[in-house]
């Protein structure tokens, strides 16, 4: 789950690192209250950041400085409403803006062929770090973490190092580490700061000029594994800037993920699911989704799978591979009966249920009399029958003529 900045400096902030005031506001007036208040305190000027879960807000015109309320209630008033590479702007941050000197990047990320914390970090900031990776490699520096006990000190002063950091290696160090323990402590899988940036502020106490090392800009995803544990994150999701069908398959406990192929799988376990996915691609047809309905799945359960996938339109032929253990076959295929009943767009099904009760399924599903309906025994022929039904060419002919696809009938 992304983050939008506001949250992801919420949780900085929790964990003690240097983020700059801030305030969220949905509307122009709220953004001018906002400002004032920032000026009223002292700030020459403000930025107005639109809240999206993209990057590259800066160049699409989503970042705006301003030197007074009404002029950050208009550039709030351009901003809202704006749509930065399809998201839609709904929300606008408010901040004292920071008098840059320099712009460095630096993030964490799990690095799980490694098995540790990825850190990176380049002097070449503010700009997206794909650019820097493809143009300048060499200007970034990686930095694995110990895997018990996270980046150690030497590591984080090399970093710095690197980074051309000197008098303020010691913030360096408290920042690097603080994204670990940001990412320790919420189960986020990427903390990235861009740009981390040396700022020119006055001190509080004697107004004298002062350089820091201030975030500016943060990103941090959440490991959707991890979100149990953490309730307060869950209230963080932003439900306009996801998918409907995601949304609808993480309120039925379904796990699904939408490919682009022409056949719907609906699988009970996870790795039934994936050996079902790759039996169709070899049998020469393509997944239009990986989905695993769970253990024990209940009629409605089915039904809401089905939904989910007749949602896509390039869905032409489902295919159902129930091991029946702690599922009940003639359950799913009740399920499935209640499902094709209430849907309007009938594709054909083709359905192998294994297991407890797997006879009963097979009279339900027959009893139903659904022409377009077929079953199958093995898996191998119910992978078959589904390529066919969904209009696939199979795997070249040994002999080498074309097979036309054959349209399944039951
Ligand atoms: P992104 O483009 O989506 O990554 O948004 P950022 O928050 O990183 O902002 C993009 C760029 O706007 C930064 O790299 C800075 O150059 C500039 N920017 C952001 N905040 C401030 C600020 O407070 N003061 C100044 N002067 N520039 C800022
Ligand atoms: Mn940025």
């Amino acid at each position: 789950m992304k983050l939008q900045e506001y949250h992801a400096k919420t949780l900085l902030r929790e964990q003690g690192l240097p983020v700059p005031d801030y305030a969220v506001a949905d509307e122009p007036a709220l953004v001018r209250d906002a400002a004032q208040r920032f000026i009223d305190a002292g700030a020459s000027s403000v930025v107005v950041k639109a809240q999206v879960l993209v990057g590259g807000r800066g160049k699409a015109g989503g970042v705006k400085l301003a030197t007074t309320a009404g002029k950050a209630a208009e550039a709030a008033a351009g901003i809202l409403g704006m749509d930065i590479k399809g998201s839609v702007v709904r929300r606008v941050l408010v901040a004292p803006a920071a008098d840059i000197v320099h712009e460095y990047y630096l993030a964490c990320v799990l690095d799980r062929s490694a098995r540790r914390v990825l850190f990176m970090g380049s002097a070449e900031g503010g700009v997206e770090i794909e650019t820097v990776a493809a143009e300048k490699p060499d200007a970034i520096t990686y930095v694995h973490a110990h895997p018990h006990m996270g980046l150690l000190d030497y590591q984080a002063r090399l970093l710095g190092f690197e980074l051309g950091l000197r008098d303020d290696m010691s913030e360096f160090m408290a920042i690097a580490k603080g994204l670990y323990a940001t990412m320790i402590a919420n189960d986020a899988d990427l903390v990235e700061i861009n740009p981390l940036a040396i700022v020119r502020a006055s001190d509080p106490a004697t107004g004298e000029r002062v350089e820091r090392l201030e975030c500016l800009d943060a990103k941090i995803t959440i490991d959707d594994s991890g979100l149990p544990r953490h309730p307060q994150l869950e209230l963080m999701r932003d439900l306009d800037e996801e998918d409907p069908v995601d949304i609808a398959a993480r309120e039925q406990g379904l796990s699904f993920i939408r490919l682009d192929g022409t056949i719907g799988c609906m699988v009970n376990g996870a790795g039934l699911a994936m050996t079902t996915m790759d039996l169709i691609k070899r049998a020469g047809g393509e997944p239009a989704n990986f989905l695993d309905i769970g253990g024990g799945a209940k009629a409605d359960k089915v039904e809401a799978a089905m939904r989910l996938i007749l949602a896509d339109p390039s869905v032409r032929a489902i295919l159902v591979n129930i091991f029946g253990g702690i599922a009940r076959g003639d359950e799913v295929a009740h399920g499935l009966v209640e499902a094709r009943r209430a849907q309007e767009r009938h594709v054909p099904m083709v359905v192998r249920i294994v297991g407890t009760n797997a006879d009963e399924a097979a009279r339900i599903l027959a009893e139903a009399g659904d022409t377009d309906v077929q079953t199958a025994a093995t898996l191998d022929d119910a992978v078959e029958k589904a390529v066919a039904a969904a209009g696939h060419a199979p795997p070249a002919a040994r002999d080498g003529s074309p097979t036309p696809p054959a349209v399944a009938r039951a």
